[in-house]
Parts: C-alpha cells; sequence; structure tokens
C-alpha cells in the first residue's frame, strides 16, 4: 500500500509491537541489527526499552554512525519512541557520556516523570490529528529543550512529549501499544 520498506530498529526493546503496527497497515518492514539491513530502508523506528543498552549496542555494530550517514545524506526518516527518542537526541541531561546517535536537536531528560508517576496514560491533543490520542508513559523522558526548526506536536501538562525536525520524528510515549496507528501513519508520510 505504502510503497516503501521500512526498517524498525531491532537491538532491544519492543521493536516486534512496532513491527506489527507497520504490517497492520500493509508495509514490508525490515528488523535493523546491522548496517546493511538499513540500505533498502526509506524510514527507521527506534523503539522504546532502555536507551543505555540500544546505545551500546547501535555503536557496537557501527548503526550509530550508519543512521548518522543515511540522515545527513537526508534519504531516511527516523522516529525514535521512548528510549529510542533519547538515543536521538543530542543531549541526555545528566549522562553526557551516553552512547547515542545524537541526530535531533534537543536536551532530553530520561525518567523525568518522577517515581509516583513512572508509568500512566493519557489522552493527548497531537498536531495534526482531528481527536486525542490515547498516549501509554513508561518511565518516559520529556524533552526538555528544543532547537531551531524543531516543531511542538504533543505537550503534557505543559512538558513537551512530542516534536518534529525535517524527517526526524520523536515522542517520549508509547505509540506502538495502543492498537491505533495515526502516529505510524504520519511517520509513514514522511518517508519516502
Ligand atoms: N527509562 C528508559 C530509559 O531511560 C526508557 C523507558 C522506555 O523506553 N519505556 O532508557
Amino acid at each position: 500500500m505504502w510503497g516503501v520498506k521500512i526498517g524498525v530498529l531491532a537491538l532491544q526493546g519492543d521493536f516486534r509491537e512496532h513491527k506489527l503496527m507497520l504490517q497492520g497497515l500493509g508495509v514490508e518492514v525490515v528488523e535493523v541489527r546491522k548496517p546493511q539491513h538499513l540500505r533498502e530502508v526509506a524510514g527507521l523506528i527506534v523503539p522504546g526499552g532502555e536507551s543505555t543498552t540500544i546505545g551500546k549496542l547501535a555503536k557496537e555494530y557501527d548503526l550509530d554512525k550508519a543512521v548518522r550517514r543515511r540522515v545527513e545524506e537526508g534519504s531516511l526518516a527516523v522516529w525514535g519512541t521512548c528510549a529510542g527518542a533519547i538515543w536521538l537526541a543530542k543531549e541526555i541531561i545528566g549522562y553526557p557520556d551516553q552512547l547515542k546517535a545524537g541526530i535531533l536537536d534537543i536536551s532530553i531528560h530520561r525518567n523525568a516523570f518522577g517515581r509516583q508517576v513512572e508509568s500512566f496514560e493519557e489522552d493527548l491533543e497531537v498536531k495534526g490529528l482531528d481527536r486525542p490520542f490515547h498516549a501509554v508513559f513508561i518511565r518516559a523522558p520529556v524533552i526538555q529543550k528544543t532547537g531551531p526548526g524543531l516543531e511542538v506536536l504533543a505537550k503534557k501538562g505543559g512538558q513537551v512529549v512530542f516534536v518534529r525536525q525535517g524527517k526526524i520524528l520523536a515522542s517520549s510515549f508509547h505509540p506502538e501499544l495502543t492498537g491505533d496507528p495515526r502516529l505510524h501513519s504520519m511517520f509513514l508520510g514522511l518517508c519516502d
């Protein structure tokens, strides 16, 4: 239906749920574990999970460099969800040595909603959608600073939780867990 192949970074985290969402939209999905898996994909989803582990494994397999190169060429759309959003950030507040792709002009604060509300669900108003999106937050980060050219797509209680910069999306929440494909469709619209 969409005519493009989409990669899901399959090193750690809930990449299978993203794969199912994309397949439900009729998209061919490639599990990306090595740089060569990136060759044919027009977009890449980096899932939620544990961002330090994703960072270490991505470096070990040279995927950080491969993703950076494709993004610099302008030939890859990328969407980071939760831990994936952390991996994309140029700055991870309080963790200067954490390994990351560093391709998105944001500063991000890990586990920012505090211990008492580590995980929760909320209906979010998202720019471009005509009705709220039910979002699941699991030990979610908050985007604390955004650079020029960054568009805020959603906030939760005044805090930024979804942004876009060109062909890159980053969301603090897990859009793959509630069966609503609208944000996956939005991402596919950036992949060409
Ligand atoms: N708290 C995790 C981290 O900092 C992210 C949690 C998630 O992806 N649900 O990596």
